[in-house]
């Protein structure tokens, strides 16, 4: 894991709701009820809840 993504997304303390939302793009988010929003950064597929993450 040597992504700036990840290591920035890691120290907000990001990381953690990153990890429960992983892969699930379509589906609902499990802290709010979001739709999960799915990204390209850097090649490398992300995931995350729009709601959740700024
Ligand atoms: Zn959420």
């Amino acid at each position: 894991m040597e992504n700036p993504f990840y290591q920035g997304d890691h120290l907000t303390g990001g990381y953690n709701n990153r990890c429960l939302v992983y892969d699930r793009e379509g589906e609902t988010c499990k802290r709010c009820g979001s739709a999960i929003m799915k990204g390209i950064i850097s090649s490398r597929k992300t995931f995350f809840c729009p709601n959740c993450q700024k």
